[in-house]
């Protein structure tokens, strides 16, 4: 134990230290961890997460006493190796973790990566989108995205964006209320504003979040997909848990790179069992600790559209991504777009977007504009 946890007392396991220690089990990192102390609890809930990123673990290799370099397991479920806070905010962490060799069975520890200073947290909002592409030329396609739009830290820089984004709808609707893409971008005739007023606003409020790119991030994953003849609500899931999970998993990884823990929001639907298990389920794996440096972070709060501006951001950037690829397909292969408004995505600035290869992989590239010719390469979208 004095091994697992540097500079800690020994104590014979976690409980004792929890007790030694005289944790606060409020405070929301404990909270967090102190549900695995059960072992019911543990027992009982399940690892279904299937996928990790292989562009940042595949490629690790630990050497066993005997030589053997040995890929771990990253999805077997396991107990955590979840940090404990005490009552001076100091992080308790585990130091290493122990795996066996699959050549010659030993058992031997490996190093966990644990970042800090750890700096706070930090609040992501996300939003979803869906477009089904039929062009004629091809099978039916299916566009699932998901967008995540971070909130300053400073809260100087959220007032002043928050100001800014009422500015721009009072002048373009007259009026501060939520925005929804959905009610704005179909709006019947006659009844809100055309797509050329709607263009005008979208792409103002592009450059309004383009101009605070050093104190907010901005990440877009988007799958298309054959549509399978069977498309209901498993084969939905299926779909949305691997777009959003990519994602999610690769803003933690990125932000707890560099000290930060990502806090999520996301709009309320009954569709979220996907986020639960990955929250869940995820932290009962050897890929949690090394995804997340060794960070607490806390479970994803449901939340009303009206919570907070920033998933109107994410609701605007997943519209107008969902939008450009549909769009996209339909004049590559000959077929006139749908009328709408139009976001040039160039206008957000830098953006980390994720897409897949063939067989599954995320890759993922931070750019201005669309990376078309890196995630459709040999095809006429590119
Ligand atoms: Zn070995």
């Amino acid at each position: 134990m004095a091994d697992e946890y540097p500079e800690v007392p020994v104590f014979p396991n976690v409980i004792e230290m929890v007790r030694e220690l005289g944790l606060d089990m409020r405070d929301w990192v404990n909270a967090e961890s102190a549900p695995f102390l059960r072992r019911r609890f543990y027992d009982q809930t399940e690892q279904r997460v299937v996928y990790y990123p292989e562009h940042i673990l595949g490629s690790l290799s630990f050497a066993c006493p005997n030589g053997h370099a040995v890929s771990p397991s990253w999805l077997d479920k396991r107990p955590p190796a979840q940090p404990f806070r005490s009552r001076e905010g100091k992080l308790w962490r585990l130091g290493t973790a122990g795996i066996m060799c699959p050549v010659c069975g030993t058992n031997f520890d490996i190093e966990l990566p644990n970042i800090s200073p750890w700096l706070g947290e930090v609040l992501l909002y996300g939003d979803e989108a869906f477009r089904d592409i039929d062009t004629g030329h091809d099978r039916p396609r299916h566009c699932v995205t998901y967008s995540l739009v971070s909130r300053p830290v400073n809260e100087e820089d959220d007032c002043r964006l928050n100001e800014q984004f009422i500015g721009l709808k009072k002048k373009h609707f007259g009026r501060a209320d939520k925005i929804h893409c959905k009610e704005l971008f179909h709006a019947r005739i006659g009844e809100g504003p055309t797509p050329e007023q709607a263009s005008a606003f979208i792409g103002e409020v592009a450059d309004l979040i383009a101009s605070f790119k050093d104190k907010i991030v901005v990440l877009n994953s988007t799958s298309v997909t054959y549509k399978p003849t069977q498309f209901k609500k498993r084969e939905i899931e299926a779909c949305k848990s691997q777009v959003f999970g990519t994602l999610i998993l690769m803003a933690i990884e990125g932000l707890t790179k560099q000290g930060r823990s990502p806090r999520f929001f996301f709009e309320r639907t009954d569709a979220d069992g996907w986020a639960k298990n990955l929250f869940t389920g995820g932290r009962l794996t050897l890929m949690w600790p090394f995804i997340t440096h060794g960070l607490p972070i806390r479970s994803p709060e449901f939340v009303l559209p009206t919570h907070s501006m920033y998933l109107e951001f994410a609701d605007i950037v997943s519209f107008a991504v969902a939008d450009n690829i549909r769009n996209r397909a339909m004049e590559r292969e000959g077929k006139a777009a749908p009328p709408g408004p139009r976001l040039d995505l160039e206008r957000l600035g830098l953006v980390q977007y994720q897409g897949y290869t063939e067989n599954g992989d995320a890759i993922s590239r931070t750019c201005v504009g669309y990376p078309w010719d890196t995630f459709f390469a040999g095809t006429p979208w590119a």
